[in-house]
């Protein structure tokens, strides 16, 4: 391993350091804000932030961001959670179109990543239709970088070599019609979206498919916020503590969980102490 040594220059301009590109009138830029704490949005995302004429937001973002925005910059909410009433898809990409056309700097700043189970896809599919230039400025999905803020790899050479996004929730707010045995046979890790309502039934599905009843689980509330919390249990038990509240929650189902006893750095830095060997001395995690 070889570091170089970069001497400092005291530039600050973020963006002309990095040669970021210009946030040109007419377009949208489509950006992920991350899983909640604000300094999880990229650098690219915080340059679109300050550079921006009018910012449409989810309600799943830290609106600590909006104080990067220029004076004057417009901003407007945008926001949908489950069960409450908030703005239609429709309108919400034809305001982008819109603001476009009338030659604004127009960003569309949304919760983790843009394009996972955010419908960033359908949304500049429309730009695309209204030929409206767009950008996608991609973010860390709370999919990952909110478990890794519980303590929780998503992979682990020990546990699992793969892993499945999935939503509980379908286009039809019904749980989607998946391969539960292919499912449960394929995928070690699962990690679910949107699936707090539906998580029993998931949970029923996978076991009647041949997972094991205790195989671990955890419900990630407020992932990367300063009111995160995190409940271990097992698949037998996760509709009953996923009914607990109804915080957004990134739900982990696999092996992969126990490693959150030697990881939950967060917990550390309350005074929790970690086992450096949550999965025994016969795993990998030492060896080369
Ligand atoms: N594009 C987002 C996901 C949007 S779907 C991403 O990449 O993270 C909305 C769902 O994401 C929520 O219902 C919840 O399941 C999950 N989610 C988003 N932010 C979260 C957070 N901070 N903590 C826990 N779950 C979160």
């Amino acid at each position: 391993m070889s570091v170089s040594q970069i001497p400092p220059n005291g530039r600050t301009d973020l963006a002309a350091a990095l040669g970021l590109p210009a946030f040109a009138p007419g377009w949208v830029w489509l950006a992920g804000a991350g899983p909640g704490d604000p300094g999880l949005i990229t650098v690219l995302g915080a340059h679109a932030i300050q550079s921006a004429d009018v910012i449409l937001y989810d309600a799943l973002i830290d609106t600590a961001l909006l104080k990067l925005a220029r004076p004057g910059a417009e901003q407007i909410y945008a926001g949908k959670r489950a069960g409450v009433k908030s703005c239609r898809q429709s309108d919400i990409s034809r305001t982008l179109v819109s603001l476009a056309k009338k030659g604004k700097r127009v960003l569309r700043l949304k919760g983790g990543d843009p394009f996972v189970f955010g419908r960033g896809g359908e949304e500049a599919l429309a730009l695309a239709r209204a030929q409206v230039p767009f950008r996608i400025v991609p973010g860390v999905t709370a999919g990952i970088g909110g478990l890794a803020y519980a303590g929780i790899p998503v992979t682990n050479r020990d546990t699992n070599h793969a892993v499945t996004f999935l939503t509980g929730h379908g286009a039809d707010g019904k749980l989607p019609d998946f391969d539960w045995d292919a499912l449960s046979k394929g995928s070690p890790t699962l990690v679910l979206f949107m699936a707090r309502r539906n998580a029993g039934a998931i949970a029923q599905k996978l076991i009647a498919a041949g997972r094991a009843p205790d195989e671990p689980a955890a419900i990630v509330s407020d992932a990367a916020r300063t009111q995160q919390s995190v409940i271990e249990t097992t698949l037998a038990a996760l509709g009953a503590a996923a009914a607990e509240s109804n915080a957004p929650a990134i739900i982990v189902i696999g092996e992969n969980v126990r490693l959150r006893q030697g990881l939950d750095w967060l917990g550390a830095m309350a005074g929790k102490a970690l086992d450096p060997w949550p999965l025994g001395r016969e795993s990998l995690s030492d060896a080369g």
